[in-house]
C-alpha cells in the first residue's frame, strides 16, 4: 500500500537526433515535492552516452507531473543527465538553457511550439494504401471523415493525457499530409515549454504503443509532393507584447537574419529535405520574414502587425529539433 511508480524520462546521446528513454522506479511513498524523488542511475553505454568501461550516468529529477496512464499518485519524472561527479553531461542541453533563461529572465520570453508529427503503421504513414499513394494533398488539413484523417483516436487520447498530466497543450489539428498531425503547447517560459514538449513527445510515443502506431518526428517522412513536419516556434518578449512592440520585433528580424546559419545548425537534422522553398517553407540557406507569409522563414502574424505588438513565428525548426537548443539560441540572438 502506498507504493507508486515513477517513470524516469531522459534524453539520450544518439546523433544526429537524440531520442527519449525511460525506466520505472517503484517508490514507497507518494511524492509531494521534487525533493522526495531520489536521483537514479543508468547504463550510459547503452544510450550512446558513455563507453562500456565507465558507463554509469546520473539521472537528476528536474520536473514531475501526474502520470496520466497509471494510478493516482503515479508520476512521470523528467531528468537531466549528469556525470558521476555531478558535472553536466555533454548531451544535456537543458543545462545550457537553464543558464540562458537565467541570464535573460528580465526579458520575460514566452514560447509557443507547434509540434508536427507523422503516424506510421509498419513502413507507411497511417491510412496510406498498401500500394501507390493516397489522393494528392488538398483535402486533409483540418479534415473530417474516415477517408480524410487517420489516427484521430490516438490524437485525442494524447491530448487527453497531456491535459491530465497538467501540460499546457492548447490545441491539435490534422495536417496537410494524410497521417500527419500537430499539437501546440504554450505560451510558456523557455524551460517550461521545452520540458513540456519533451514530456508531450514521450506521451505521444507511449500512447502510440497502445494503438499499434508509431509517431515519427522526421522532417520529411515522404519524399515528393508531400508536406514535411516542422516545429514552428512562436516567440515574444515583454517588450514585443507591450504597446509599440513592433519596433522590437523588427529589431529581432535583423538579428535573426545575421545568425541564420547558426540557427539552422540547431533546428533539426535532415531539415534540408524539408526547407525547400515549397510546401509552405522558405529555402534553407536564405532568410526572409513577412506578415502573414507562410513561405517565409519567419512569419509575423496578421494580428501582431495590426496591433503593432505581439509575437513572431519562426517557421524554420524541424519537427525533430531539440527545444532546449532552439529556445536557447532564440533568446541568445534576440535578447543578446
Ligand atoms: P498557426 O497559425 O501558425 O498554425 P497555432 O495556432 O498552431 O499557429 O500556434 C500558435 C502558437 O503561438 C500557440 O502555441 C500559442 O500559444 C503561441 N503564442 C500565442 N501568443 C504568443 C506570444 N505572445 N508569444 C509566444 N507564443 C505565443
Ligand atoms: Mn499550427
Ligand atoms: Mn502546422
Ligand atoms: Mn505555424
Amino acid at each position: 500500500m502506498g507504493k507508486i511508480t515513477a517513470e524516469y524520462i531522459w534524453i539520450d546521446g544518439q546523433k544526429p537526433t537524440p531520442k527519449l528513454r525511460s525506466k520505472t522506479k517503484i517508490l514507497d511513498h507518494a511524492v509531494k515535492s521534487l525533493g522526495d524523488i531520489p536521483e537514479w542511475g543508468y547504463d550510459g553505454s547503452s544510450t550512446a552516452q558513455a563507453t562500456g568501461h565507465f558507463s554509469d550516468l546520473l539521472l537528476r529529477p528536474v520536473k514531475y507531473v501526474p502520470d496520466p496512464l497509471h494510478r493516482e499518485n503515479d508520476i512521470l519524472v523528467l531528468c537531466e543527465v549528469l556525470n558521476p561527479d555531478t558535472s553536466v553531461h555533454w548531451s544535456n542541453n537543458r543545462a545550457h538553457l537553464r543558464q540562458v533563461a537565467e541570464k535573460f529572465k528580465d526579458e520575460e520570453a514566452w514560447f509557443g511550439i507547434e509540434q508536427e508529427y507523422t503516424f506510421f503503421e509498419g513502413n507507411k504513414p497511417l491510412g496510406w494504401p498498401d500500394k501507390g499513394f493516397p489522393a494528392p494533398q488538398g483535402g486533409y488539413y483540418c479534415g473530417v471523415g474516415n477517408d480524410e484523417v487517420f489516427g484521430r483516436e490516438v490524437v485525442e487520447a494524447h491530448a487527453d493525457a497531456c491535459l491530465r498530466a497538467g501540460l499546457h497543450i492548447v490545441g491539435t489539428n490534422a495536417e496537410v499530409m494524410p497521417g500527419q498531425w500537430e499539437f501546440q503547447i504554450g505560451a510558456l517560459g523557455p524551460l517550461d515549454i521545452a520540458d513540456e514538449i519533451w514530456l508531450a513527445r514521450w506521451l505521444l510515443y507511449r500512447i502510440g504503443e497502445e494503438f499499434g502506431v508509431a509517431a515519427t518526428l522526421y522532417p520529411k517522412p515522404v519524399k515528393g509532393d508531400w508536406n514535411g513536419a516542422g516545429a514552428h516556434t512562436n516567440f515574444s518578449t515583454k517588450k514585443m507584447r507591450a504597446d509599440g512592440g513592433m519596433k522590437y520585433i523588427e529589431e529581432a528580424m535583423k538579428k535573426l537574419e545575421k545568425r541564420h546559419e547558426d540557427h539552422i545548425k540547431v533546428y533539426g537534422a535532415h531539415n534540408e529535405e524539408r526547407l525547400t522553398g515549397h510546401h509552405e517553407t522558405a529555402p534553407i540557406h536564405s532568410f526572409r520574414y513577412g506578415v502573414s507569409d507562410r513561405g517565409a522563414s519567419v512569419r509575423i502574424p496578421m494580428l501582431t502587425q495590426k496591433e503593432g505588438k505581439g509575437y513572431f513565428e519562426d517557421r524554420r525548426p524541424a519537427a525533430n529539433m531539440d527545444p532546449y537548443e532552439v529556445c536557447a539560441i532564440l533568446m541568445e540572438t534576440v535578447c543578446g
